[in-house]
């Protein structure tokens, strides 16, 4: 039988969402778990096994047709080993993850950073398609990235690359979750929006978000400021400008050193769209050199909420040879 079928395991902090993808990033079946991290890796493990096989079930022949296992983890992994080394929303150090996975019959099972898997997935299947030399960030809770140079994700001396949300922007700026100040992901992730968006309902500026935001069942998010912006709410309309203000540096930054042919933007902040959008490139045209600037396209990623699940498939056809053999 045909091995065309791979698992992609989008292991987040809170939910462990994985699905059954086929060749061309299509999800066949999909299912999500509570991580519940406080119970240890071993847990954890337990529960991807579990929503491995509960995907599985639901196509047919799925065990027979699976070429491999791809995780995607919020930190900081070494994929030749399937270890992950560090992710503080899992409270892992050094976990071997892929030697964990215990199920019935052999494949490989591959393991990266959340947003190197993202990354790979608009590359596969998103809107980088094709696409040899990108760059995808994803603005949500923080700011990850995900580097691809001559089709392959760059990794780094010691993987530690494309750590694009530390980027130091102003180095008196808001503390970081990363212990030092000023980092882009102070400035352009939904966290940053929605604290400045505290910041200035607690000081008593006339703006509408604090009223969009009790309209609405999920309360303050970043979304609720772009919506009050649109609607020609000054305050609002002046934190959306300085996210793509910094946003806007750090990616003419980006271009300037290493001339990609795409930026995508995702993650939770990029449903903004065109709104977002359309400055962010009219400040990168401004303050990028001219060759550079021309030649890159900042586009909205296309994969949204799958896009954990198809770019940790992804790293299952990406990937380099297996390094891991499990019995599943
Ligand atoms: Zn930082």
């Amino acid at each position: 039988m045909d091995k065309d079928l791979l698992v992609g395991i989008d292991l987040g902090g809170t939910k462990v969402a994985a699905g059954v993808v086929d060749h061309r990033g299509q999800i066949l079946a999909k299912a999500a778990r509570d991580t519940q991290p406080e119970r240890g890796p071993a847990a954890v493990v337990a529960t991807i096994n579990e929503a491995t096989e509960a995907v599985l079930s639901q196509v047919k022949d799925g065990y027979s047709r699976l070429a491999g296992v791809g995780i995607g983890v919020p930190g900081l992994a070494d994929v030749d080993s399937g270890v992950v080394l560090f992710a503080p929303n899992l409270r892992w150090d050094n976990v071997p993850v892929a030697a964990m996975l215990r199920q019935h019959r052999e494949v490989p099972v591959y393991v990266d950073n959340d947003a190197n898997a993202a990354a790979l997935g608009e590359q596969w299947a998103g809107a980088a398609r094709g696409v040899k030399d990108m760059i995808l960030l994803t603005l949500g809770t923080g700011v990850g990235s995900g580097l691809i140079f001559e089709g392959r994700i760059y990794q780094g001396a010691a993987g530690y690359a494309g750590e694009v949300g530390h980027i130091t922007m102003d180095e008196n700026g808001p503390l970081c979750g990363c212990g030092r100040r000023g980092c882009l992901e102070t400035y352009a992730s939904a966290t940053a929006v929605i604290r400045q968006a505290r910041e200035a309902i607690e000081s008593g500026r006339e703006t509408s978000i604090k009223a969009l935001a009790e309209a609405s069942p999920k309360g303050l998010e970043a979304r609720t400021v772009f919506m009050a912006a649109a609607q020609g709410d000054a305050v609002a309309q002046g934190i959306v400008d300085n996210l793509v203000r910094y946003l806007g540096l750090a990616v003419a930054n980006l271009v300037n050193i290493l001339n990609p042919e795409m930026v995508v933007i995702g993650g939770g902040v990029a449903a903004a769209g065109e709104q977002l959008l359309g400055p962010l490139r009219r400040e990168v045209h401004q303050r990028a050199l001219p060759g550079p600037a021309q030649s890159v396209a900042i586009i909205g990623a296309q994969l949204g909420n799958d896009a954990g699940i198809i770019g940790a498939a992804s790293l299952v056809l990406r990937g380099r040879s297996p390094k891991f053999h499990v019995n599943v």
